[in-house]
């Protein structure tokens, strides 16, 4: 269970790094900007966004994600198992493994399959 849903994660995070480097197409076009109702994608502007909409995407633009995807690894490395004694803890917190923080890394994929 715990090595599964470590595994799990980091294969979610292969996912999203790799689509967003496809998206970034290799020519540093990974930070996206919206204008009203469009949104400069670098490579191209598309309009027809609702101006909120428009932000929302610029917001998770690749460079975004990029980023986000390494400070979720950084944390997964932190709280790393160990055993102590019989039992296998977070060497972070402590607490029973996985801990809080690790199954909240894999809460935003719940609606994949496992
Ligand atoms: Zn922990």
């Amino acid at each position: 269970m715990r090595d599964d849903l470590v595994a799990f994660i980091d294969a979610r995070l292969d996912e999203d790094a790799d689509l967003a480097r496809r998206c970034d197409g290799g020519d540093d076009c990974g930070q996206w900007v919206a204008r009203g109702h469009t949104v400069d994608f670098c490579q191209v502007d598309l309009p027809g966004f609702h101006p909120t909409i428009a932000r929302h995407v610029a917001r998770h633009d690749p460079a975004r994600v990029l980023r986000e995807v390494a400070a979720k690894r950084r944390v997964l490395r932190r709280h790393r198992p160990e055993r102590v004694g019989d039992r296998v803890v977070c060497r972070v917190d402590g607490d029973p493994f996985p801990c809080a923080d690790v199954r909240d890394l894999a809460a935003p994929y719940a609606d994949h399959p496992r």
